[in-house]
């Protein structure tokens, strides 16, 4: 499955232009997208970001129309973080309920859906509590998605190692493969975020290494994106600073997600345009 991060700001926001960028995907060759759903109050850079509640149907019903594959990233607004879980379980996962009875209902759809979440980063405490609350947080989550659907997986993403955050989990495959073998779930894996992982070596000031088999095995979800050259991430995979195509080569059968954003891609050119291109390079980077 090859696709792209699909947030609303590609398409403006506008519903009218999705049918459009459903073409354009139709067009390039994509199988499958990415959503990262909301539900609550948002404010504008929040729905730029995120599908909204009251577009959750229409958009779902777009791509799974088109026969797209969609995978879901939890929400990036602090209500929904694994430390406001810790914090405040019952409300927290309360809030979470109608989002993981939508993941549930792909997954019956789609027969398997995946949901990316992220660790706790809480900088008061140490990376091995860090890694406790992010095992605990993703066990609660897990159990409840089942109840609704069997077919719900879980991936939890490598994110970059920040000295601002250096207790964050999951930063490090080593610390990452610690919190997945700690759950110990065949449907709780890795997203492995190749870029952020180029990141996380740049500042703990680590050569670039080949991912063991271990690791590799932990694997279910990519994301695909390259370094721009202000070392920002969410470049297009068209920058060659990330170990893209070496790094996937063992990988050919995991789900591809480009986590390209559309304001790094309007800094190459016509993000569009940019977004046909870096599936022509990625689509190039199979075997088969
Ligand atoms: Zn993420």
């Amino acid at each position: 499955m090859l696709g792209n991060s699909g947030a609303p700001r590609w398409y403006d926001c506008d519903l009218g232009r999705f049918r459009d960028y459903l073409e354009l995907l139709d067009e390039v060759g994509a199988s499958g997208a990415e959503i990262v759903l909301h539900d609550g109050d948002a404010d504008e850079f929040t729905s730029r970001v995120h599908v909204l509640r009251e577009d959750w149907t229409r958009v779902i019903t777009g791509y799974r129309n088109r026969g797209l594959t969609l995978s879901v990233h939890g929400p990036l607004t602090p209500e929904f973080s694994p430390t406001a879980w810790r914090d405040q379980p019952r409300e927290t996962m309360r809030r979470y309920d109608p989002l993981l009875r939508q993941v549930a209902e792909l997954a019956d759809d789609q027969s398997g859906a995946t949901l990316v979440l992220h660790a706790v980063t809480d900088t008061a405490s140490t990376l091995a509590e860090n890694e406790q609350a992010t095992v605990s947080f993703v066990e609660a989550i897990g159990d409840e998605a089942r109840r609704h659907s069997p077919h719900v997986k879980l991936a939890i993403e490598l994110r970059a190692f920040r000295h601002e955050r250096p207790t964050a989990a999951a930063t490090t495959r080593e610390s990452i493969m610690r919190v997945v073998q700690q759950v110990d779930s065949g449907l709780v894996g890795v997203c492995w975020d190749v870029a952020h992982d180029l990141e996380s070596h740049i500042a703990l000031g680590q050569e670039w290494s080949a991912p063991t088999d271990a690791f590799l095995s932990q694997i279910i979800h990519l994301h695909v994106h390259d370094l721009g050259p202000d070392d920002e991430p969410h470049y297009p995979p068209l920058v060659g600073r990330v170990p893209l195509a070496r790094s996937m080569a063992e990988l050919e059968d995991i789900p591809r997600i480009m986590e390209v954003r559309w304001r790094m891609a309007a800094r190459i050119g016509d993000p569009w345009d940019v977004l046909r291109r870096s599936y022509g390079v990625v689509s190039s980077m199979s075997r088969s």
